[in-house]
């Protein structure tokens, strides 16, 4: 699977359901060209970058010590899942002060055995300046 997504329209409604237009929300941290403030706004990149399988943007956003390994990462990408909606429902710190933070949420698909709902309570710790995913517990 190549690294690039397809292109993504800036003016378009922003897949993680911020309700912003992508290019004011998860396009430019997709683009490298600017960091999530938030563990929050990282979740939602990452989040649209498994929805668009943005295989870069997941491994350069994962903590180095529970990043799955490229191949198997790109062997889940390429599963017939269709990512229909994210819910943000709790938060725990995560803001640009902190170095550590909670995010819970759930994540509709649709895959070749219909829909399912995934439930997880994801941490976040910020390294230099940068947020990264670092594990989650499925709820
Ligand atoms: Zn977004």
């Amino acid at each position: 699977m190549a690294d690039s997504p397809a292109p993504l329209l800036d003016d378009a409604r922003c897949l993680c359901g911020s309700g912003e237009v992508l290019g004011a929300c998860c396009g430019p941290v997709l683009r490298g060209q600017r960091r999530a403030p938030t563990a929050v706004a990282l979740m939602r990149s990452r989040y649209t970058a498994f929805a668009v399988r943005d295989l870069k943007h997941l491994l350069r956003s994962w903590h180095p010590s529970t990043a799955p390994a490229r191949e198997e990462l790109a062997d889940s990408l390429a599963e017939q899942v269709r990512w229909l909606r994210l819910d943000i429902l709790a938060t725990e710190a995560g803001g640009p002060f902190d170095e550590a933070g909670v995010v819970e949420f759930s994540a509709l698909s649709k895959g070749p055995g219909g829909r399912s709902v995934q439930r997880e309570r994801s941490r976040f710790v910020r390294e230099d300046g940068t947020w990264l995913y670092l594990d989650g517990e499925l709820g």
